[in-house]
C-alpha cells in the first residue's frame, strides 16, 4: 500500500520510519498541508494521512477521488476539519485517530491548577524579582464543584484524575443522560453551569457545540467561574467571553486552543503581524493562561498519532474498516 503523509513534523520522522516496517507500506512524508495547490501529489497513491490544517473540503474531497485516493486518515482525535458527511458520498473512507486521552487529561488538570493558585502572575512576577504575594492568594481544588461538558474519552480521563483531588464532579453529556459514574453526579447542563466553580469542555466541535460558551450560558454561570477550553476555541462565543472576563463574570481561564488559532499556533510567528485581535487581547488578561494547541502533545501521543494514522488505512484496505472509522 502507498501512503502519502502531509504536515508531518520532525518528531514524527522516526515513528513514520518504524510504522512502515510494522505495517508493510510505502509512505512519503511531506511537511506540507494538502490543499488545492498541491493535491497532485496523491497521484499514484491510495491513501492519505494529514494532521488539523489540512482541510478535506467538499472541493478536496471530488479532487483526491480523482486522483485515485481511497482513504483518508487524520491523525488527530478532532475531525473537524474534514466534511466527513461529503467524503464518505464521494465514497471516501475516513478515520481519525484513537490515541489515549491521558495526556490532553492531565493537562487539563494542569491548566485548572494554574489557574486556580494565579500561577501565570506569580510567574511573571518572578521575571523581574518581584516575589510578593499580594492579589495572588490561590483556591484548593478539593473545595470546586467541577463541571465537566462531555464524557467521552477524554472527559471520562479527566474525570478520573480529579478523583483523587477530592473535589466534587458534575458532568453533562449529551449522549449519557442516564448514566451513573461512581463519585461523578450527571446533571441537566443548566444545573452544571449553575452550580460549578469549574467548567471544562470536552466536547467536539458540530453543529450543537459551536459557541456553547456565550452570553445566555455564561449568565447562568456562578460569578468568578473558572473556564478550560482544551476541546475546540469555536466552542466559544470570544467576544461575550472577554465581556464576561471584563465584568469578572469568568473569574480565570485556562485556554489550549483558540477560535482561527489556524497560521498562528504551531508556528513561529515572532517577527509578523498577526491579526486575530481577540486572542492577543484575551491573552494580556493576567488570569488567563493561553497556551498553543499543545495538550496532545506528549512522546507517547505523538507515536500513537501516527501508529493509528497508518494502521487506520491499512485496516481500510485489508478489513474494509478499522477501529476509528468515521
Ligand atoms: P469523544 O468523541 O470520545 O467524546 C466527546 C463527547 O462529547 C462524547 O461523549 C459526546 O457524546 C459528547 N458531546 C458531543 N456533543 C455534545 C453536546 N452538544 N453536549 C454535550 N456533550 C456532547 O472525544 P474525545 O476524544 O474525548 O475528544 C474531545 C475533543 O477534544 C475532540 O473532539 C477534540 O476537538 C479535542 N481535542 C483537543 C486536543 C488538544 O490538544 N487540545 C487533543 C485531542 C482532542
Amino acid at each position: 500500500m502507498k501512503i502519502y503523509a502531509f504536515e508531518v513534523r520532525e518528531d514524527e520522522l522516526q515513528d513514520f520510519e518504524n510504522v512502515k516496517q510494522r505495517y508493510n507500506v510505502e509512505i512519503t512524508t511531506d511537511s506540507s498541508r494538502l490543499d488545492l495547490d498541491n493535491i497532485d501529489k496523491v497521484k499514484g497513491y491510495e491513501a492519505i494521512t494529514i494532521l488539523g490544517h489540512s482541510y478535506i473540503t467538499r472541493e478536496v474531497a471530488d479532487k483526491l477521488v480523482e486522483n485515485g485516493v481511497k482513504y483518508v486518515s487524520t491523525r488527530t482525535i478532532g475531525y473537524n476539519h474534514i466534511d466527513v458527511q461529503y467524503a464518505k458520498e464521494v465514497g471516501l473512507k475516513v478515520s481519525n485517530s484513537g490515541y489515549a486521552p491521558n495526556g490532553v487529561a492531565e493537562y487539563t488538570v494542569m491548566l485548572m491548577l494554574m489557574t486556580l493558585r494565579n500561577y501565570k502572575a506569580s510567574l511573571y512576577r518572578g521575571n523581574c524579582n518581584d516575589y510578593s504575594l499580594k492579589g495572588l492568594q490561590g483556591r484548593e481544588l478539593r473545595n470546586m464543584t467541577v463541571g465537566v461538558i462531555g464524557t467521552g474519552r477524554i472527559g471520562s480521563c479527566v474525570i478520573e484524575n480529579l478523583k483523587g483531588f477530592g473535589c466534587k464532579i458534575l458532568a453533562y453529556d449529551h449522549a449519557k443522560k442516564n448514566t451513573t459514574t461512581p463519585g461523578v453526579k450527571y446533571a441537566k447542563l443548566d444545573e452544571l453551569l449553575r452550580n460549578s466553580d469549574i467548567i471544562t469542555l470536552h466536547t467536539p466541535l458540530t453543529d450543537t457545540t459551536y459557541h456553547m460558551i456565550n452570553k445566555r450560558t455564561l449568565a447562568k454561570m456562578k460569578d468568578g467561574v473558572i473556564i478550560i477550553n482544551c476541546a475546540r476555541g469555536e466552542l466559544m462565543d470570544v467576544d461575550d467571553v472577554i465581556e464576561a472576563i471584563e465584568n469578572q463574570k469568568i473569574g480565570g481561564m485556562g485556554l489550549d486552543v483558540f477560535e482561527k488559532e489556524e497560521g498562528i499556533y504551531h508556528e513561529d510567528r515572532r517577527s509578523d503581524i498577526i491579526s486575530n485581535k481577540e486572542m492577543a487581547y484575551i491573552r494580556q488578561f493576567p488570569n488567563v493562561v493561553m497556551t498553543q494547541h499543545m495538550a496532545f502533545y506528549t512522546d507517547t501521543a505523538v507515536s500513537d498519532m501516527v501508529d493509528y494514522g497508518v494502521k487506520g488505512l491499512v485496516d481500510f484496505a485489508e478489513k474494509g474498516t478499522c477501529d476509528f472509522k468515521l
